[in-house]
């Protein structure tokens, strides 16, 4: 289960050491993106702190030279879901005038969208994506990182990072996949999407997540369990999106496809999840919105 050369040695959170004789601590699950399809990832989850971490090293280069989520659209669905976690953050105060930043931002869904919606100062950071690369040297009224501490190989470093570029008394938005509820690392593959491998490194729980903030000195503002992909909006919500990339054998390629919606046909549970999904959902996405000290 151990790799020659494990990407990790220890928890990267909690520093509990990873030791082999403790099979029940290990697992595999293959990727749900072309080219990682027929691979296993092996991984372990730390008894301690319960953060899932992916023991495969990667080129980060490479990996995300063929991500498809970069080549997202702001479509419909992504409107929609973008749209709530705007609405949690104009809860917390952010206002049109002030700077954002879509710390790794992807191919800059969220920017256009933000842009869209009359937020005039807006930057995007990603350092794999051609056009986003140049990193900010200022610092901002509120950085955003989205499913992007899961991406990274230490969650301390990248969090530290993200914070600062918030400029005192600033915002830092955080959401992330959850650990929690991947229970036996024996049965993987119905948590396959949100362990989507190899490109999530490190995955945390709420608590953990909620530690972090609290090492680096941070103030609550609010706080979250269910993704802000969760809405009672038809076909948006975690479940339905789980359920059909089920449908479609886990390979993300073609549920990012325009024509991906005929699984409908073949797969009409389909519609149940699209409805009531939000009431079923198979994972959580914590998310926190801390304020930094003045
Ligand atoms: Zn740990």
């Amino acid at each position: 289960m151990l790799p020659d050369h494990p990407a990790y040695t220890h928890c990267s959170l909690c520093h509990e050491p990873i030791v082999p004789d403790r099979p029940e601590n290990f697992g595999q699950v293959r990727g749900n993106i072309e080219g990682y399809l027929d691979t296993q990832f092996p991984l372990w989850k730390c008894p301690k702190c319960q953060a899932i971490h992916s023991l495969q090293p990667v080129d980060y280069e490479e990996i995300y030279a063929k991500y498809p989520l970069n080549k997202r659209k702001l479509d419909i669905f992504a409107r929609g879901t973008l749209k709530n976690l705007l609405n949690r953050l104009q809860k917390a105060g952010l206002e049109k005038t002030h700077r954002i930043l879509d710390y790794g931002c992807g191919n800059g869904v969220l920017v256009e969208f933000l842009r869209l919606q009359g937020y005039r100062n807006v930057a995007g950071w990603d350092p794999y994506v051609p056009g986003w690369q140049d990193k900010p040297e200022e610092t901002f009224d509120c950085v955003i990182a989205n499913d992007v501490i899961e991406h990274v190989d230490d969650p301390r470093i990248m969090m530290k990072d993200a914070l600062s570029l918030v400029k005192p008394g600033g915002l830092l938005y955080l959401g992330t996949a959850d650990s929690e509820g991947v229970e036996d690392m024996g049965d993987l593959e119905r948590h396959i999407m949100r362990l989507h491998q190899p490109y999530h490194r490190v995955i945390l729980t709420q608590s953990g997540l909620k530690k972090l903030g609290e090492e680096l000195g941070l103030q609550v503002a609010a706080s979250w369990q269910r993704s802000y992909m969760d809405r009672l909006v038809p076909f948006s919500n975690y479940r339905f999106l789980d359920e059909f990339n089920r449908a479609l054998d886990h390979n993300m390629n073609l549920a990012l496809e325009p024509n991906a919606g005929k699984i409908m046909v073949k797969h009409p549970i389909l519609w149940f999840w699209a409805f009531f999904g939000y009431f079923f959902p198979s994972a959580y996405e914590p998310a926190f919105l801390w304020k930094s000290k003045k």
